[in-house]
């Protein structure tokens, strides 16, 4: 809205149902370490928390802009929890870009990203 009154183009958020939903199942590949529950039955489609990424308030990143990750190693890099002994908060975001990357090459090995 904001964007709209200062003349400046709407910025387009891409979503993609089939990347969410590939998360069921999957491993997590954030993998904290001490903390990730390595529970594929938890694996949720985490989103970037930055705007970078196209957050913009309570509008969640790009779809592309997410990792595979259990509910806990992603309640963590939300903040919601505290990072495991031995790791700051930067490391816990170094950990969910490496997770994010494993994600992407993963999308294409599945054929959800052509
Ligand atoms: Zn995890």
């Amino acid at each position: 809205m904001t964007a709209r009154l200062i003349g400046l183009p709407k910025v387009l958020t891409y979503r993609n149902q089939k990347i969410r939903d590939s998360a069921r199942d999957e491993e997590c590949l954030v993998r904290l370490p001490g903390a990730c529950t390595h529970d594929p039955r938890t694996t949720i489609w985490s989103h970037y928390r930055g705007a970078a990424g196209g957050k913009a308030g309570a509008l969640k990143a790009d779809d592309l802009c997410g990792a595979y990750a259990c509910t806990v190693c992603d309640a963590i890099y939300d903040g919601q929890r505290k990072p495991p002994a031995g790791m700051t908060y930067a490391d816990v975001v170094v950990a969910w870009f490496e997770g994010h990357i494993r994600s992407i090459v993963r999308l294409h090995e599945k054929g959800v990203l052509k």
